[in-house]
């Protein structure tokens, strides 16, 4: 489970240089296994507040509760350890260009000192589970969008997170790829009950895959919308500007 409770990030314009706050103070709860958005126009504060959840930004006041434990109050060492637990992928895929793809998936491992064989095991594992067994041994440049993004879920998976914050994962790819790659963050939430955040500035993909989502405007949650059945179930001005856009 995570918990944001009252978690609020505050920036230095770049063009007056006064403070203003990316995202307002604000608190929030999302379930183990659950599939929760985060949607909202550009510079609503999405990515800020995905980022508070594996304290990539560190919150100027509030705290970031993740399996029971304040990320705000660890040290730099148990901080690194509790990232194991937390999965990213995002938009432009952030793969390493001189590694093969199996290469990418063992980084995460690399760092956190698995062993060869263990390593080995693992992203033989991953890459079956995100289907792109065949491709071990290509590197990034030799792979379409989809199968790029493919890699980023497995290595996101490598560590066996509880969580996987994604940061506009289907923005970079078409309709059609779109779909596989939300088909694969679903079939991996149900089958390790992994919780995945999702950031989008796309309705159709928070009436996909998730279960709630937050809608945000200027550092605020406005309001928590619920799917049911690919439904969305929404009030907020925003909610219907929103709507209007897609
Ligand atoms: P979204 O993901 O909804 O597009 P962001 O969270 O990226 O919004 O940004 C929210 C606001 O914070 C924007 O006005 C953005 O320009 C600003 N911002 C984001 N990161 C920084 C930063 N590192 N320094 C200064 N301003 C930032």
């Amino acid at each position: 489970m995570i918990t944001l409770d009252n978690v609020q990030k505050r920036y230095v314009h770049p063009e007056n240089g006064s403070w203003f706050d990316a995202v307002l103070p604000t608190s929030l709860t999302i379930e183990q296994g659950e599939v929760f958005g985060l949607i909202g126009f550009s510079g609503a504060g999405k990515s800020t507040l995905l980022r508070l959840i594996n304290l990539l930004e560190r919150p100027d006041q509030g705290s970031v509760i993740v399996d029971g434990q304040n990320l705000v109050s660890l040290s730099p060492k148990q901080l690194r350890q509790a990232r194991q637990n937390i999965g990213m992928i995002f938009q432009q895929f952030n793969l390493l260009a001189n590694l093969t793809v199996a290469d990418n998936v063992a980084f995460p491992l690399k760092i956190a000192g698995w062993s060869h064989d263990k390593i080995v095991k693992r992203v033989t594992e991953c890459l079956d589970i995100v289907g792109l067994s065949d491709r071990v041994k290509h590197y990034p440049a030799q792979l379409s969008g989809g199968q790029k993004q493919r890699v980023g879920i497995a290595r996101a998976l490598a560590p066996s997170p509880h969580v996987i914050l994604a940061d506009e994962p289907t923005s970079a790819l078409d309709p059609f790829t779109t779909k596989s790659v939300l088909e694969c963050l679903e079939d991996i939430n149900k089958r390790f009950n992994v919780t995945i955040v999702i950031v989008t500035h796309e309705m159709s993909v928070i009436r996909r895959v998730c279960q709630r989502a937050a809608l945000m405007d200027q550092g605020k949650v406005v309001e928590i919308v619920q799917v049911n059945d690919h439904q969305i179930q929404a009030h907020s001005d925003l909610a219907r500007k929103l709507f209007e856009e897609a």
